[in-house]
């Protein structure tokens, strides 16, 4: 394939479809849209395995919208998300795609919002459905999400779900869904449990694979700074000043851990938030819209509470702790040099930190840089 001539066009979608891509700036399809949307277009199942920031979402989200029929009133599109942060987002993106392809109905479905809300949404008639798991069961059982009409299924972030222990709920939902269907399914990584989903309710997919050699994004600056757990706190503010952040993730282990450090860098003077599994959901959208628009600079998260999340601008991620799994930091560094941005993943280590650190780099087979510490004569000078 040539990467060089391929165009939007060149991939066979309509002129609405074209016309948004053309106005959210998105000037060629990018490798893991070239290699799916063809397969997609022409019915077929795909299992697309690509890192984070790559273009999934349009990947499985243009042929979507390209399918729909918007005379039918039936549910015909079902997307399945990991959290709910990532099915807001999602919908949000497809809504930019369908700006010029009139009357398409989406909604997204998820725990923690009003239930009446979402079924009212549902009766009205949705064209695509963008929901986590056990709401999506929910809606299900009682009646107000039927899915006899929908043709095309997509699974996205399919590792994260399975991880996240939706398992039962998504076979559940595959099971209730017409045999005649187009399924999708998209992965950072494939596992056992995915390949089993796979042969179970895929048929005859098409393997789509855009991996690099190595697992994080060349986009990504990484250094790390060795420093007393004691001290991390004052560091963070450091790095934050010298580097000159604008927008910024911290990643904590614990929710406690977030509070606490949101806590700390507002005593400091910082605009930081904190956002995890424990704020209503309200709240939590409430957090994400202040630090999209830039009202806060800081977004202190768990793992969980900032899966999948897509902030164009992060100039850069840090981790305030080390993650406990070799996968996380690979998932939480992705926040920063999305859409071929650079960004800066700036790690702190403690002692007993270091052999993670080291986990981490065979994993990742690169070498994170050792970084200086900025002195307080760096930030003030
Ligand atoms: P993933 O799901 O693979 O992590 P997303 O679908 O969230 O990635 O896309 C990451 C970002 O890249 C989004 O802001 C999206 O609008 C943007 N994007 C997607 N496709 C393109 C493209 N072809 N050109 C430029 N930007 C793109
Ligand atoms: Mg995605």
């Amino acid at each position: 394939m040539q990467e060089e001539t391929l165009s939007f066009q060149t991939l066979g979608l309509s002129d609405e479809l074209l016309q948004a891509t053309n106005e959210m700036g998105f000037e060629k399809p990018s490798p893991i849209q070239a290699q799916a949307i063809p397969h997609l277009l022409q019915g077929l199942d795909v299992i697309g395995q690509a890192q984070t920031g790559t273009g999934k979402t349009a990947a499985f989200g243009l042929p979507a919208l390209e399918l729909v029929d918007v005379t039918e009133k039936h549910t015909q599109v079902l997307i399945l998300c990991p959290t709910r942060e990532l099915a807001v987002q999602v919908t949000d993106e497809l809504r930019r795609l369908a700006k010029y392809k009139k009357g398409v109905k989406i909604e997204t479905i998820y725990g923690g919002d009003s239930i009446e809300r979402q079924i009212k949404a549902l009766r009205g008639g949705v064209h695509i459905v963008v929901g986590t798991p056990g709401r999506t069961m929910d809606m299900m059982e009682r009646r107000a999400l039927k899915l006899e009409k929908v043709s095309y299924m997509v699974l996205d972030e399919a590792d994260e779900m399975l991880d996240m222990g939706f398992r039962e709920d998504i076979e559940s939902i595959l099971e209730e869904m017409p045999g005649e269907r187009q399924t999708v399914l998209f992965s950072a990584t494939m596992s056992k449990p995915i390949m089993a989903i796979t042969q179970k309710f895929q048929n005859d997919p098409v393997l789509v694979k855009v991996t690099r050699k190595e697992v994080t994004n060349e986009n990504i600056e990484q250094v790390c700074f060795e420093v007393k757990q004691r001290a991390k706190a004052e560091v963070t503010c450091r790095l934050i000043d010298s580097y000159d952040l604008k927008q910024v993730i911290i990643f904590c282990n614990t929710k406690r851990k977030v509070d606490e450090i949101t806590e700390d860098l507002m005593i400091r003077g910082y605009q930081a938030e904190g956002l995890h599994g424990d704020l209503r959901q309200a709240q939590r959208n409430n957090v994400m819209a202040k630090f999209r628009a830039g009202t806060t600079t800081i977004l202190v998260a768990t793992d969980v509470a900032a899966r999948g999340i897509d902030v164009s601008g992060v100039d850069a991620v840090i981790n305030f702790d080390l993650p406990l799994d070799e996968e996380y930091y690979v998932h939480r560094i992705g926040r920063t040099g999305r859409a071929g941005r650079t960004g800066k993943a700036l790690t702190l280590v403690a002692k007993d930190e270091k052999f993670r650190l080291r986990q981490i780099e065979s994993y990742t087979k690169v070498r994170i840089e050792k970084g200086v510490i900025p002195t307080f004569e760096d930030i003030v000078g």
